[in-house]
């Protein structure tokens, strides 16, 4: 596995390293995107969506990029991602009001501390396969 991503980060040397987090991560849901597609005795997969939210701590063109190394030579080489991003949104534990965070979790409304209600997910919605 990590050799793996190690090579591909060697063979393409204009990669950021950044990226490194996002092909770990993109290595992990096409294992279990592969599994899911054993399981239903598909050959190929097309599709994978997945839920990304804006305080997963995953960069989305990074996700992306690594989507395309990873699928080489796997059941899933040539499929397309699909990524839904998921806003990062509080609750108020005052008020209960809804609000969509700038890195603060402060109700926009009365100025009371929040809690997370969405915004921290990474998750896989579908996998298409054929
Ligand atoms: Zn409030």
């Amino acid at each position: 596995m990590v050799h793996h991503h190690q090579r591909c980060l060697v063979n393409k040397p204009y990669q950021d390293l950044a990226a490194v987090h996002e092909v770990s991560i993109m290595m992990s849901i096409l294992d279990l995107a592969i599994e899911e597609a054993r399981k239903n005795s598909a050959e190929r997969i097309q599709r994978i969506s997945l839920e990304v939210g804006e305080r997963s701590g995953v960069v989305i063109d990074a996700l992306e990029f690594a989507f395309e190394i990873v699928i080489k030579n796997s059941i899933a080489e040539g499929a397309s991602l699909v990524i839904h991003s998921i806003p990062y949104k509080g609750e108020c534990i005052a008020c209960g009001f809804q609000f969509h965070c700038d890195g603060f979790l402060i109700c926009s409304k009365c100025g009371n501390f929040g809690k997370i209600i969405s915004g921290q997910e990474l998750r896989i919605v579908s996998i298409e396969v054929e």
